[in-house]
């Protein structure tokens, strides 16, 4: 099956950046969030981060202006997703929101829409059961920032067919990205190995043991890791984090996957990280 029209779901960090390498591959991209001011915002920063290229020699004008043609937006979910070859959805890491999207997904879209969730950590086949086509659910993990980093994880639900399978392999290639096969197990592989660090990096500072800095520095210096933990949890949004870690303490029923208190406790207070301005580091 061939894709020509792609409809993202979600305007925040993740969907503006799918929506961007899927218009600069040469796709017809429609952009949708709930949320207006999202929209608009999500659209300028791709818009911004083209211009960034252009400034900086990476791309030209006209593949700039050509990018831009293909790319719109709609506050309509039946506007943006009637004519859709494949959904992609990246809004908030909740089940029942996600599952809310996809039954209504199943009914605006064509018989033939694909439509893949680009969650962190919620297994696809329970997305997928909420639907009446199981068979064209699958899961697409991006990686942040999408326009730069090459991994997509595709992770197939159980009723997932081949077909399926290829054409969103082929998709992520074209999008110059790297597809990994996985299979859907909760936080897949990135996240059940990347999460539980992160966590556990936040119980350091919970006890007493470091300060948010000392253990970024350990990791860095130590580890040769480019960003240290607390870091990334900032960049990634510590209440996509806690949902992610609930999911893996849930589907493993394994203490060792417990979120930290004081994660929990900074998402109660609206701390999410770089995108509230404030997080382990306070952000201008
Ligand atoms: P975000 O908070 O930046 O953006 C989410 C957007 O979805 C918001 O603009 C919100 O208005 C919109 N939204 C929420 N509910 C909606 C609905 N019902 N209909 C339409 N729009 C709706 O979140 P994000 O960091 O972009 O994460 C999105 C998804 O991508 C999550 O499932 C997350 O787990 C996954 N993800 C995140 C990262 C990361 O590093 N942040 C990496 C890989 C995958």
């Amino acid at each position: 099956m061939s894709i020509r029209r792609i409809t993202v779901i979600g305007a925040g960090q993740m969907g503006g950046g799918i929506a961007q390498v899927g218009a600069q591959a040469g796709y017809e991209v429609t952009l949708h969030d709930m949320n207006a001011k999202a929209l608009a915002q999500g659209m300028e920063a791709i818009h911004k981060r083209l211009t960034r290229a252009v400034e900086k020699g990476k791309m030209n004008i006209e593949a700039r202006d050509a990018t831009l043609e293909r790319l719109t937006s709609s506050p309509d979910l039946t506007e943006a997703a009637q004519e859709a070859d494949i959904v992609i959805e990246a809004i908030v890491e909740n089940m029942e929101v996600k599952t809310e999207i996809f039954r209504n997904l199943d009914v605006i879209c064509p018989a033939h829409t694909i439509l893949a969730s680009n969650t962190s950590s919620l297994p696809i086949t329970e997305i997928a059961a909420s639907t009446k086509r199981p068979e064209r659910v699958i899961g697409m993990h991006f990686m942040n920032p999408v326009p730069v980093m090459k991994l997509v994880e595709v992770i197939r639900g159980l009723a997932t067919t081949d077909e399926v399978y290829h054409t969103v392999e082929m998709l992520a290639k074209q999008m110059q990205k790297e597809p990994v096969e996985v299979n859907d197990f909760p936080g897949f592989v990135s996240n059940r190995v990347l999460m539980p660090m992160i966590n556990e990096a936040i119980y350091t500072v919970y006890e007493g043991v470091a300060t948010p800095e000392a253990v970024d520095q350990v990791m860095k210096l130590g580890m040769n890791h480019p960003m240290g933990p607390l870091t990334l949890a900032d960049f990634i949004g510590l209440d996509t984090c806690l949902y992610i870690m609930e999911t893996l303490y849930e589907g493993f029923g394994d203490s060792k996957y417990r979120p930290c208190p004081l994660l929990r406790k900074y998402v109660k207070a609206g701390w999410l990280g770089k995108k509230s301005g404030r997080g382990f580091y306070v952000y201008d």
